[in-house]
């Protein structure tokens, strides 16, 4: 999903496509270290956006916990190695809000990382992104000035949007619930359930802002990134700044959808973390903002939905793995 709208976005940009190198999970299995090695070797890429991810909500992290931690290190330790070893002088590395503490002080602010217990249904997934930030904070520090790499870290919040993994079970909420109530329309059901209780809070950036705001942080002059953040402190939030409950956000899907039935709650699911709003202060003083409102961004996600919705159905029962190189 990010990968694709990254793509978008460079060539909005006037970027000639035969420079943009891509490869699918089929073409190029990044858990693969001599594959992953033979890819940058024959390609030579001058800059890495790092969006390749095994993700997944709340039940998929917690039902492959294993799968999450090994394919996002191996993932990411490939292609962070491989760049570095190939000549590759400018990276970006995609992580995630879950880096922080379950209770971390509200909104979260870059300098809460490593200061307290994660939330355990995404912990797996969380340490192997905070693995990935220091990947690249200690290859800058030991080959920095040698070699001239400069590696640098954004941290997303929660992400919907066109090319979302729309699976019923292993999805993250929007995705999970546009499909939900959209089959309920179909089938005239009397109500949607929803997981939980509904009281989490939450905070959502349309996909397509984020790759601008990917592509912006690449493009930012070395010294500004240098004077905004530290070579132990490096990554930078990325949010829309505004949180809205599940309930809410139930609310606004259904509407999107136009389902007329009723919302129920299922308190045999998780909540997960009570709140993750990030403080993405850093990245607004370094002049850049969100474009895309909640209420527009779910009309063109459902939009997209329904537009793929046949290939999505069959696909999302086939498989969760929502890698996006
Ligand atoms: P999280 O931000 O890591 O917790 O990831 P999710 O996007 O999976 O879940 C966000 C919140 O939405 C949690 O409190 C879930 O319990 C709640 N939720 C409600 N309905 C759904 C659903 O259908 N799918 C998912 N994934 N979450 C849901």
């Amino acid at each position: 999903m990010v990968g694709s709208a990254i793509v978008r976005q460079l060539l909005a940009q006037g970027h000639p496509a035969k420079q943009l190198i891509t490869r699918t999970r089929a073409e190029l299995d990044l858990a693969n270290q001599a594959a992953t090695d033979w890819f940058f070797a024959s390609e030579k890429p001058d800059q890495v956006y790092l969006a390749a991810a095994r993700v997944g909500g709340i039940h998929a992290n917690s039902t492959y916990p294993a799968e999450f931690i090994y394919s996002n290190l191996m993932m990411q330790a490939n292609v962070i190695h491989s760049a570095f070893t190939h000549g590759v002088k400018k990276l970006l590395f995609l992580g995630s809000s879950c880096i922080y503490p379950r209770l971390a002080t509200q909104p979260m602010a870059e300098d809460a990382l490593l200061t307290g217990p994660l939330e355990p249904t995404n912990e797996p997934y969380a340490i192997a992104k905070i693995a990935g930030i220091k990947l690249c904070e200690s290859y800058n520090r030991q080959f920095g000035e040698s070699h001239g790499i400069d590696y640098r870290s954004v941290m997303p919040t929660n992400l919907y949007g066109p090319g979302d993994n729309y699976h019923p079970e292993d999805s993250h909420v929007i995705p999970g619930l546009i499909r939900r109530f959209h089959e309920a329309d179909q089938a005239n059901a009397p109500s949607v359930a929803i997981w939980g209780s509904g009281s989490p809070r939450r905070e959502f950036l349309y996909v397509d802002d984020m790759a601008a705001a990917s592509v912006y942080v690449m493009n930012l002059p070395k010294v500004r990134y240098a004077q905004n953040t530290q070579p132990m402190l490096s990554h930078i939030n990325v949010g829309s700044g505004k949180e809205i409950s599940i309930k809410e956000l139930a609310e606004i899907i259904r509407k999107v959808v136009g389902y007329e039935g009723h919302i129920t709650f299922d308190p045999g699911k998780p909540d997960g973390a009570p709140r993750k709003l990030m403080n993405s202060k850093r990245i607004g003083l370094l002049g850049w903002k969100p474009r895309v409102d909640l209420e527009e961004g779910l009309n063109l996600a459902y939009a997209d939905f329904l537009r793929n919705f046949r290939r999505i159905a069959i696909s999302a029962h086939q498989s969760s793995d929502t890698t996006t190189p």
